[in-house]
């Protein structure tokens, strides 16, 4: 018989711990610092690996930079979503409604933010910092034009929306 053995052994696998996501997001966090942290642009706090809008504990460390911070310093939106100029009609109220949305999200979420609603030749382009956002305010723009939008998921957790056609 061959020493080689093919298929699980007759002992259980150690379970390998950490195994790495397919695809990595660099801005998740790595490692949980013990101590809390607070976000000095954003105010948000860290404790146990969590970003919130709380009193930050009295031991808390300043000079930390939450993740959401971190994408809009790097210019590096984990969302962006391109709406047409023919389905801005009009545009104020399509503005709107995004704003909306990101301010419904923001109690739950508050990592997930606009981070641009920029002109783009054809249209707006919308900047966020999650996938969450991106993905709401996909599906609110959907029921507002009655135009269903493409998903397109990038290598690094990031999603692209865009109307076709
Ligand atoms: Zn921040």
């Amino acid at each position: 018989m061959s020493g080689k053995q093919s298929g699980p052994g007759p002992r259980k696998r150690h379970r390998a711990r950490n195994v790495e996501p397919k695809h990595h997001d660099t801005y998740a966090s790595e490692a949980k610092p013990a101590g809390a942290q607070v976000c000095d642009t954003c105010g948000l706090v860290q404790v146990a690996g969590r970003w919130s809008r709380a009193e930050p504990p009295v031991d808390a460390v300043r000079g930390a930079l939450c993740p959401a911070c971190q994408r809009t310093r790097d210019r590096h939106p984990a969302g962006t979503i391109r709406v047409p100029a023919r389905l801005l009609a009009p545009r104020d109220e399509i503005v709107r409604l995004i704003r909306h949305t990101e301010q419904a999200e923001a109690e739950t979420h508050p990592l997930e933010r606009i981070m641009a609603i920029d002109d783009d030749g054809d249209g707006i382009l919308v900047t966020t910092t999650g996938l969450h956002l991106a993905r709401r305010i996909a599906d609110q723009l959907a029921r507002r034009l009655h135009a269903k939008p493409s998903l397109h998921y990038g290598e690094e957790n990031e999603v692209r929306v865009a109307w076709e056609g």
